[in-house]
């Protein structure tokens, strides 16, 4: 039985492959994929915004992937076919850097690429081949497109986790955008008194629709608004999760004396740091930077989207289906969209 997998051939160029369904091997699950989500990487992959330098062509897009276990290799315990899962990636598990939770450092690839000649995630496929510790286990009453949300969601943990947050610390998020209101929920999740900046009107009445308080830097000034929020201390935390200058220097200009301003979103082309190296000295300041996740957060992740501590049925605007590939990536291109969820099988 042959199955299809969506590949990019080149920039702006997507086709539809197809390949004899794989058995899983020793350690392997192969997972029968509801639903993949566009990445904001995997679109602008698409149209260009990342160039050609980090992508070889042709590559297979996808890592935001949910769905049922349709079979299950030797050495696999506590699976069951049927079970409904998202994917995860949590490096090898072995090597040292895994072992001490940085799993984005991992060297040893763990991806199966079902297709010779083509690399990449394999999420936007019918049948996903994955090892056994990429499997996370989701709540059956979850929809397979919100499911999607176990990595991009561990991410937001991850870094939510690097700003060592304490219960009534104040948190402003920089953008109202998907990972903007994802990293929103984990902070108040962990106890933080949170608000949010962001400029467009539809992304403010969603912010303010998921319970946070919202400020638009335009009208309002967000210094003021700041010190208000915080009876004039500062604030304990930035988030900056929108790639721009703009928006970091206002980070810098809201923190506290020894705060936390933590950059979670990347810009094409790079945003510029206009850092002056004597307020980061005297401002005791704290700059971090995150991407990945390690095993605890995808399992916190999973808890939160389990017990819907965090909320992404709203963030999905659009379930597009597989033959559609051209409207879905168009959409989640268009500017003010949040998730677009391909859905690979008819029913
Ligand atoms: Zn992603
Ligand atoms: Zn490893």
């Amino acid at each position: 039985m042959k199955y299809k997998i969506l590949v990019m051939e080149e920039i702006g160029q997507l086709a539809i492959r197809e390949a004899e369904v794989p058995k899983p091997d020793k350690g392997q699950v192969l997972v029968r994929i509801k639903n993949c989500n566009i990445c904001t990487t995997d679109w602008q992959n698409w149209n260009g915004m990342r160039g050609k330098s980090n992508k070889s062509f042709p590559y297979a897009p996808g890592h935001e992937a949910a769905g049922i276990i349709e079979a299950i290799g030797e050495d696999v315990e506590g699976f069951k076919v049927g079970e409904h899962i998202a994917v995860g990636y949590t490096g090898c598990g072995y090597c040292d850097e895994c072992k001490k939770g940085n799993t984005k450092s991992c060297k040893i690839n763990t991806e199966i690429y079902p297709v010779e000649g083509v690399t990449g995630g394999f999420g936007m496929s019918q049948f996903m081949l994955i090892n056994k510790n990429q499997v996370f286990k989701v709540n059956e009453n979850l929809p397979f497109e919100e499911a999607c949300y176990l990595e991009p969601l561990a991410t937001a943990v991850h870094g939510v986790r690097k700003l060592s947050v304490n219960p009534g610390d104040t948190l402003l998020v920089i953008g109202a955008g998907n990972m903007g209101l994802v990293n929103a929920q984990v902070a108040r999740a962990f106890g933080c008194r949170v608000f949010v900046s962001e400029v467009d009107e539809t992304r403010i009445a969603l912010a303010k629709s998921l319970g946070f308080e919202v400020m638009n830097p335009i009208k309002d000034d967000i210094v003021k608004f700041s010190n208000d929020f915080c009876n004039g201390y500062g604030l304990d935390h930035v988030v900056v999760a929108v790639g721009n200058t703009v928006a970091t220097d206002q980070a810098f200009k809201v923190v506290k004396r020894g705060g936390k301003v933590l950059l979670f979103a990347a810009g094409y082309p790079s945003p510029e740091l206009n850092l002056d190296v004597n307020k980061v000295h005297y401002g005791n300041w704290h700059i971090i930077g995150t991407g990945g996740a390690s095993v605890g957060d995808y399992c916190l992740s999973n808890k939160y989207l389990s017990d819907g501590t965090v909320k992404v049925d709203k963030l999905v605007s659009y379930k597009v289906p597989l033959e559609e590939y051209e409207k879905a990536f168009t959409l989640a291109a268009t500017p003010g969209n949040y998730r677009v969820s391909l859905v690979l099988w008819d029913k």
